[in-house]
């Protein structure tokens, strides 16, 4: 029986980092990057077009893309944008993919980009619109719970998709940003939107706030979902969101899934040794395991 294929996409070079609060030089971040690209990672959210006010982090943006762009034509590289300003940076640089993000929460979307959900849509379309070229994704935050307005009914969280469905984004990442989601929820949503929008790339974003990162993303694999972001480490968390903690960390992650008989094209032992190596260089919040499979190099840290 062929493998089923699991892509993962690595979020930590964006997600991660933008959590982390000491400046990560750039030479550092690039030296991950190209580990995380050795450790066969094909799909790599690189960094965010975000004022450097807003977060420092990300300072760096346009080396970091001008570099990976030049070096690794052949890897899937894409950046977050908060907002149009982002978005022209983002293309200017050469980026042929970025993601664009709303929360299914007002409340959440206000504090997160100081916009409306109007506002968003009306800056969503725009985007698409200056950009037919450019694959736009929509990170759909909040999509499992809101810190500020609680859970929410599926016709909420499907009304929103539709919504965003007319400006003409084919590609949503379900997420959930503050780790409210659990198994049930997320088969329920997912199940609802693969039916509604079998048009459309889906996939998840699932936060490991209650050690439910690995279930919850097994959860929505078993659903159909072949695409799943995680970050190095377990690194993450949002800024915005009280309680949030990290991703799910792509190294215990790819794991479960290589052991599991998936085809994730990553090496369970590289992206170990990558995370050891970013453990190494910066200082952040981690949760993934440092236990090789090749006994050799078994590692306790
Ligand atoms: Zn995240």
């Amino acid at each position: 029986m062929e493998q089923e294929k699991i892509e993962i996409i690595e979020v930590g070079p964006r997600d991660g980092f933008q959590n982390v609060s000491q400046f990560i030089p750039t030479n550092i971040k690039l030296a991950i990057i190209d580990r995380l690209v050795k450790s066969g990672l094909n799909n790599i959210q690189i960094t965010s077009f975000v004022h450097p006010k807003a977060i420092p982090q990300m300072k760096d943006a346009k080396e970091v893309t001008q570099f990976c762009l030049e070096k690794y034509p052949n890897i899937n590289l894409f950046a977050l944008v908060p907002n149009l300003f982002g978005a022209k940076a983002a293309v200017e640089y050469g980026l042929t993919e970025i993601t664009y993000v709303i929360s299914v929460s007002e409340t959440h979307n206000r504090k997160n980009v100081k916009r409306t959900h109007d506002e968003s849509f009306e800056e969503l379309s725009e985007i698409l619109r200056l950009f037919p070229t450019v694959k736009v994704n929509l990170d759909v935050a909040t999509t499992f719970g809101c810190p500020y307005e609680g859970m929410y009914s599926i016709k909420t969280v499907m009304e929103f998709l539709e919504r965003a469905y007319k400006t003409g984004v084919r590609s949503f990442n379900l997420c959930d940003t503050v780790g409210l989601a659990d198994p049930i929820l997320v088969k329920k949503v997912i199940k609802n939107v693969l039916t509604r929008f079998s048009d459309c790339e889906i996939q998840v974003h699932i936060h490991d706030t209650r050690n439910m990162g690995m279930v919850n993303s097994l959860a929505a694999i078993e659903c159909g979902i072949n695409k799943v972001q995680t970050a190095i480490g377990g690194l993450g968390g949002c800024p915005f969101a009280p309680g949030a903690s990290g991703n799910t960390s792509t190294e215990d992650f790819a794991y479960m899934l290589n052991k599991m008989g998936y085809e994730t094209g990553v090496d369970s032992d590289l992206i170990i040794n990558t995370a050891k190596f970013l453990r190494e260089n910066v200082d952040g919040n981690y949760s993934g395991h440092q236990i090789f499979i090749n006994k050799n190099k078994v590692s306790t840290q």
